[in-house]
């Protein structure tokens, strides 16, 4: 089931995407969720955070999954992706729990104790996810299918070009691990993030395209989910 939602701003659709995740703690205080980091999600994380502030929300129950992170980056480094999620989600929101890449392993056996890890949860009851611009969910990089398993992997030019702009001078590394497209899909609800007029093409296509490997985000389409698209990348949507 796709649900689309089209709010005026992006100010706009982090307050409705706070409203969905608070119903869902409610339901489920002590949640499972997949959380990711780049741009799109911010303003979402911060109106949680205010929202925690406020005690309007609690979420010291949740387990928070690691969606993805660069080989060969500690924690330390500021391009780490844990690093990332853990001050813009787990310490505003004080989330203790979390589901991780565990650096101190070889990146095959990350991957498998990561998979494993999830499975010990009860699975993913929320993923959290924002839109790649060449359609890649996590470092699902294109071409992967929906049996894509928890991997590591080399990002595409278009990746590397494109998170380039999260860290100035530095050089963003070239793989990855992430969280299969088997991860993502088993998810009971996905919150799907999209902001800009940058990802209208990629959110059409994504949403009433092909499925296929090659937009990986097209598979979202048989999952339970709910697009939050603010006005710029919706227009031009049937
Ligand atoms: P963004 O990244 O939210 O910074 O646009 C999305 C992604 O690349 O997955």
């Amino acid at each position: 089931m796709v649900a689309l939602e089209v709010l005026g701003s992006p100010e706009i659709l982090a307050a409705r995407a706070a409203d969905f995740i608070a119903a869902e703690l409610e339901r489920k205080p002590n949640l499972t969720v997949l959380v990711a980091t780049g741009n799109t999600p911010m303003l979402t994380y911060a109106e949680l955070e205010r929202r925690v502030r406020r005690k309007e929300l609690d979420c010291s129950s949740v387990t928070a999954v690691q969606l993805d992170e660069y080989l060969g980056v500690p924690e330390s480094d500021p391009r780490s992706l844990y690093g990332w999620m853990r001050r813009s989600f787990l310490e505003p929101l004080g989330i203790s729990k979390v589901i991780r890449f565990d650096p101190k392993l070889e990146s095959d056996h990350a991957c498998a104790y990561f998979e494993s890890e999830v499975t010990r949860a009860g699975g993913i009851d929320l993923a959290i996810l924002g839109l790649g611009p060449n359609g890649h969910l996590g470092f699902n990089e294109p071409p992967s299918g929906p049996l894509s398993p928890t991997r590591a992997l080399e990002l595409t030019p278009e990746s590397l070009s494109s998170n380039a702009t999260y860290w100035g001078a530095l050089p963003v590394p070239t793989h990855a691990l992430t969280a299969g497209m088997n991860q993502i899909l088993a998810s009971r609800r996905v919150l799907l993030l999209v902001s800009g007029a940058h990802k209208r093409d990629i959110l059409a296509r994504a949403l009433s395209g092909p499925q296929t490997p090659d937009l990986p985000a097209s598979f979202l389409r048989d999952t339970d989910l709910t697009v939050l698209a603010d006005i710029e990348a919706a227009r031009g949507l049937k």
